[in-house]
């Protein structure tokens, strides 16, 4: 397939609002492709160049992306800014760009679909001294072979930001549609497989094997999340429920197969350079080849520490062993999805956990069963008052699902009143805080994971974190109006608040009253922040609860 052909999809697709109509075209397309296409155009329709198990990263920032264009079209670095910084929209300031340079070009290479993703591979590969220079090559290759239309998406894709509306969902529903199979099968693969190129393929060269599919070591799946609710709330539904910790650290998935072992973070980055002590721990408490989910936290002097402390470890990723020793490193289990080859997701919650007691010679986390509220309240407090976040309620016959925040696992904690949010852009700082950001622009996201505009806050944030913000974010910015940055929409802020209000002012609709800034959750995906979904539903239950 010509990469051209893509980029005319995309953008028929960008004109078009309706999810369904999105999804009709897209099973059009699919059954056309070659195997070697498929999962590569399924892997871009969604913004990705990687499988959703991969870590990989392009190694392609904004500044690279201005530079190999100015390039490309003669023009200086700053006049390819300052048109992206009138815009915003990167894909559509290089479309245009390009199409100033189109009238002075006499011939170009046809790009391949194929050719554009080896190039892609090539530049996540390299490392190195040369290495900026080996991905500007292929960048300037890139564009200067690219029609206007095609520069759009490139340069998306570079900044794996599509903007076309297509979600897992929509893809999910065209694999099956496309290739005719149930819409369960191909959501439970994904599961799995956590990657909807390999889905399709599978789909589309041996459907039949599509419902059999196992989940693969050191391919991470995604984790299963939690839902906030009440106690009353799940037993009165569910009878007996599961209660659990919850421990303020951060979330894991640990491989072990053999001798080979790998941790990876709720991102699904891999953690086992940065949690050396962690895996040796795991390792030694287990003889089976297993995939276990836990969390891991920090103590110290027999103590837990705040979250923080456990995220600052772990994005420390040299002097590990120094660091190592002043805090101690505590993985808690409380689920296994493979053992010995076999995958247990479609088993219930009670059986796994046996499996899991009897495979782990240590660090199982602690469990109560009850129907009782008032037994599960008390256990509660106990949570509270040894340094835990809450609880967790976990229904006893639950399967595990991977990605999937249902309400099959309930969150109790004091604290409600915080959201996470994605960083979309900041306004510089004043006076002494010139040269640091002052306030964040907030969003959440609607149900295709496009980001709203909600909240600006400022509050909360104290001097050394103001300068921690300032290095993480000067990777991000994509543009600048005078005092206003845009971001890379990467980083996700805990925020805390007093109410939620009805709003025009920001597109979201709502507005939050108070925002404060609690704390930085490197461990999210900007996939895992509110939804306007949920806002309208803690709205209501804020009124509700006013009356
Ligand atoms: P939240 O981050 O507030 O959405 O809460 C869900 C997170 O709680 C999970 O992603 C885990 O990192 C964490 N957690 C702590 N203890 C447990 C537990 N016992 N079971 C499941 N998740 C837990």
């Amino acid at each position: 397939m010509l990469f051209r052909e893509f980029a005319e999809l995309c953008d028929t697709i960008e004109k078009t609002s309706s999810r369904l109509a999105m999804a009709d075209l897209l099973a059009e397309v699919f059954p056309t492709l070659s195997a070697d296409d498929l999962p590569i155009f399924v892997r871009f329709s969604r913004g990705k160049i990687f499988p959703d198990w991969s870590a990989e990263k392009l190694g392609f920032g904004p500044g690279l992306l201005y530079e190999a264009l100015a390039y490309v079209i003669g023009k200086k670095r700053e006049t390819v800014i300052s048109a992206i910084n009138s815009s915003g929209d990167t894909g559509r300031v290089v479309e245009g760009l390009l199409e100033k340079r189109e009238q002075t070009m006499f011939f170009s290479e046809e790009l391949e679909l194929l050719d554009v993703h080896s190039r892609f591979v090539q530049m996540a590969k390299t490392s190195g001294r040369k290495s900026q220079q080996e991905r500007m090559r292929s960048a300037q290759y890139l564009f200067s072979n690219a029609s206007p239309l095609e520069g759009r998406y490139l340069a998306r894709l570079m900044l794996e930001e599509m903007r076309i509306g297509v979600g897992e969902g929509v893809v999910r529903e065209a694999v099956a549609k496309g290739f005719a199979v149930s819409e369960e099968i191909v959501e439970h693969a994904h599961q799995a497989l956590n990657d909807l190129g390999e889905v399709a393929l599978l789909a589309k060269t041996n459907s039949a094997a599509l419902a059999e599919v196992r989940i693969t070591p050191f391919r991470p799946v995604k984790m299963m999340l939690a839902q906030a609710g009440s106690i009353t709330g799940m037993v009165e539904t569910h009878g007996s429920v599961v209660a659990e910790n919850k421990y303020d650290g951060s979330r894991f998935q640990f491989h072990k197969v053999g001798s080979k072992t790998a941790i990876y973070s709720r991102r699904l980055e891999e953690m086992t350079k940065s949690l050396p002590d962690v895996v040796a721990l795991l390792t030694a408490a287990t003889d089976h080849d297993v995939i276990i989910d836990g969390e891991v936290i920090a103590m110290q002097d027999g103590k837990p520490m705040p979250f923080q402390t456990v995220l600052r470890r772990i994005r420390r990723k040299h002097d590990v062993a120094e660091v190592a020793g002043a805090i101690s490193m505590q993985p808690r289990v409380f689920d296994i999805l493979v053992c010995d080859g076999e995958t247990l997701i479609d088993k219930p919650l009670s059986e796994r956990r046996s499996i899991l007691e009897s495979v782990m010679k240590e660090f199982v986390a602690p469990q109560m069963v009850s129907d009782s509220s008032e037994d599960i309240e008390r256990y509660y407090h106990a949570a509270l008052d040894s340094g835990n976040e809450g609880i967790m309620l976990k229904v006893p016959d639950s399967p595990y699902l991977p990605g999937n925040r249902g309400k099959l696992w309930i969150k109790i904690k004091p604290e409600v009143d915080t959201i996470d949010l994605t960083v979309i852009g900041a306004e510089w700082g004043e006076g002494k805080r010139a040269k640091m950001f002052g306030s964040f622009l907030l969003a959440c996201q609607d149900e295709n994971g496009d980001l709203l505009e909600l909240s600006r806050v400022a509050t909360g944030i104290d001097d050394a974190m103001l300068a921690e913000l300032y290095e993480l974010f000067k990777e991000k910015i994509v543009a600048e109006h005078g005092k206003t940055v845009v971001f890379e929409p990467d980083v996700v802020f805990e925020v805390g608040y007093a109410e939620l209000q009805r709003s025009t002012n920001y597109a979201a609709g709502y507005a939050l009253r108070f925002p404060r800034f609690v704390r930085l959750r490197d461990d999210k995906d900007p996939s895992e922040i509110e939804t306007i979904e949920s806002l309208a539903r803690r709205y209501s239950m804020q009124n509700k609860a006013g009356q």
